[in-house]
């Protein structure tokens, strides 16, 4: 446990202040009682597929929720949701290359806020919503309590999730039980909740060293990343497969330390840069990253996270993102890498299969005053299915040329 308590001592951003403390303590020893979540072996198999990516032999589709809700467990959410991402990467697979399929759901369930507190159309403050594993999205002040009973909930919505998931790779139609174990689909989110990750780290009994048992892949997020914070602390040690969100500040020296604490000494695709910086931003800042990380920069797994560098606001407030931008940025994302010999090795989309208009078609929509009119996300604007397809049809054709 020692990189794992080293990460006790340090500060730790966008924590919770969770409601009672001694409720906190009883839940984090009973969520270290429970079962893991996923094993390490497969957290291992996904690690195996990834050193593919990083060899520019396999892509990585990565899509979900924002913020997925507990509701969003059922398994009827979570099979629409798996097919959504078995789809996109069948037009990956169209064009020749091999998928690694990864939702981003079966535990989605914590979210950084950049404000502490979100103000109503009254003029009421409230706490801000931080993801169903804290709070409530209702727009009441006890809705919003940052309860740690949640936290257990979110166990158990994810173990649903999971259950889900596997059921329908055993029950594909078409697909023998083993083509379905040929292409499993693992499940991630951000790692930001240090009460509930930490309680749910397992040993490794085959390979030793400790593992999250919580997803098969985390990724810490943009906020979170500091090099002397708890986030990467956690993130370095454990075995998993991890990314780290990259955006238009990072600096060249960050994210070759980054890089150094978590990609060093270990399996190529071990890492994933998770490169966030918005269309105007990505062609003048990933060059540096790129160069800056010299021969390592082919160890680690680049993927594009189109979405949230792009997130503007429409006349009337409200969040939404261009997806002719996201197309764009997605293009330049795979023409830096190529310039420097490494791989485009995959996009992280926010979408879901719903027929919600939350993400704008063109920056000519957006200054002509349209606004999403069917906004359901509880966060950020979200791709519906056919703006995902486009996006990743958009990929494919770049990575024929
Ligand atoms: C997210 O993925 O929802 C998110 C908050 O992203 P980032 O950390 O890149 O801002
Ligand atoms: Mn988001």
């Amino acid at each position: 446990m020692g990189v794992l308590r080293e990460s006790l001592a340090v500060e730790a951003a966008q924590q919770p202040q969770w409601s009672t403390r001694e409720r906190l303590d009883a839940v984090v020893d009973e969520l270290r009682r429970r079962p893991p979540l996923v094993d390490a072996e497969s957290c291992h198999a996904l690690a195996a597929e990834l050193e593919f990516v990083a060899r520019g032999e396999s892509f990585v589709v990565q899509v979900g929720e924002c913020a997925e809700l507990f509701a969003d467990s059922s398994r009827a959410r979570i099979q629409a949701k798996a097919a959504q991402v078995h789809g996109l990467c069948e037009i990956v697979e169209a064009v020749g290359l091999p998928t690694v399929r990864i939702g981003r759901f079966a535990g989605q369930y914590g979210k950084p806020r950049s404000s502490d507190t979100e103000t109503l159309p009254d003029g009421t403050a409230l706490p801000v919503y931080r993801g169903d594993a804290v709070n409530d999205l209702a727009p009441t002040a006890s809705a919003r309590r940052a309860d740690p009973l949640r936290l257990l909930a979110a166990y158990d919505h994810a173990a649903s999730g999971l259950n889900a998931l596997f059921m329908r790779q055993l029950l594909l139609p078409g697909n023998s039980g083993l083509s379905a174990m040929l292409a499993p689909t693992y499940i991630s989110h951000e790692a930001l909740l240090l009460d509930f990750e930490r309680a749910l780290v397992r040993p490794d009994p085959v390979r030793g060293g400790e593992y999250a048992s919580s997803a098969h892949m985390v990724w810490i997020g943009e906020r979170t990343r500091q090099l002397d914070h708890a986030h990467l602390a956690f993130a370095a040690a454990i075995g998993n497969p991890v990314g780290v969100k990259i955006g238009p500040t990072a600096r060249p020296e960050d994210v070759v330390a980054i890089v150094d604490r978590l990609a060093a000494g270990r399996r190529p695709g071990r890492l994933c840069l998770i490169v966030r910086m918005g269309v105007d931003a990505i062609a003048d800042r990933l060059p540096h990253l790129v160069t800056a990380l010299g021969e390592s920069a082919r160890d680690v797994v680049w993927l594009s996270d189109p979405m949230h560098g792009n997130t503007v606001r429409t006349n009337a407030g409200r969040k939404t993102r261009v997806v002719s931008d996201v197309l764009r940025e997605v293009e330049r994302f795979c023409a830096v890498l190529r310039r420097h010999g490494c791989h485009p090795g995959g996009v992280h989309l926010e979408a879901t299969p719903d027929p919600v208009s939350e993400c704008l078609a063109t920056r000519a929509d957006l200054a002509s005053g349209a606004e999403p009119d069917r906004f359901e996300s509880a966060c950020d604007p979200r791709l519906n299915g056919e703006q995902a397809e486009q996006v990743v049809r958009h990929v494919a054709e770049l990575l024929c040329d």
